[in-house]
């Protein structure tokens, strides 16, 4: 409306348009970000912060999309958690790709994003659950593949790439952590990023 009123149909077209161009810049950005850490330019960038306060930011990034599905992500967190030493940038992008695959693969229900921490391992972890389509045992393993989906027809109607948990596993890596994957097909995926809470020692 910068330029004057629209007719409702051209205001429908440009939202495609909108739609669209947004969809082409998550792609772009994918594989950019695939070819930068293949090409060792994401460098760790070490800080001190609190994992619980990653996930309000992840949940406001994502505001627009939660309000549209009708879906209630509730945050569990961990109050009493010390603060971690790694990269914050690399944990909250893990948690942003793994939110936005729990709204995008279910149906109905809750998503759940569980703060976790592990005094005696050192070890941090945030988990995301869902009530969605899960995955069948003999693909755990290949939705972390490169450009990989799962090929059976009730995931075919979501859009992506592919390449969301790819770079979920390089980035966590690149934290010395992992993923770790717990499916049931047919009623819900939870996928958990553990990560050591000093990625200095
Ligand atoms: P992109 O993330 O590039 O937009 P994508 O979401 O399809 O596309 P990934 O995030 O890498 O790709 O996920 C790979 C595949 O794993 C998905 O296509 C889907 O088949 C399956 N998958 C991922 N997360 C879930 C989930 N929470 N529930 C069910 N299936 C999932
Ligand atoms: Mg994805």
């Amino acid at each position: 409306g910068v330029a004057g009123e629209l007719l409702p149909p051209v205001r429908r077209q440009l939202t495609r348009i909108d739609s669209n161009g947004r969809h082409l810049l998550q792609i772009i950005n994918e594989i950019l970000d695939i070819t930068r850490i293949e090409a060792g330019k994401m460098p760790m960038q070490i800080s001190q912060f609190n994992v619980n306060e990653l996930i309000p930011e992840v949940m406001a990034e994502l505001d627009a999309v939660i309000a549209r599905s009708k879906l209630t992500v509730t945050p569990r967190l961990s109050p009493g958690m010390p603060d971690v030493v790694s990269d914050r940038q690399k944990v909250k992008q893990v948690v942003l790709n793994l939110l936005s695959n729990a709204m995008k693969f279910r149906h109905q229900g809750g998503i759940d994003v569980a703060v976790g921490y592990d005094a005696v391992e050192g070890m941090a972890s945030i988990a995301v659950q869902d009530t969605g389509i899960g995955i069948a045992p003999e693909h755990h393993e290949k939705v972390f593949e490169d450009f990989r989906q799962v090929d059976d027809p009730p995931s075919r109607q979501y859009g992506g790439t592919g390449l969301g948990l790819a770079i979920c596993r390089r980035l966590a890596a690149t934290v010395g952590g992992r993923i770790t994957l717990h499916s049931t097909l047919g009623s819900g995926s939870r996928f958990t990023l553990v990560f050591p809470v000093n990625a200095e020692s």
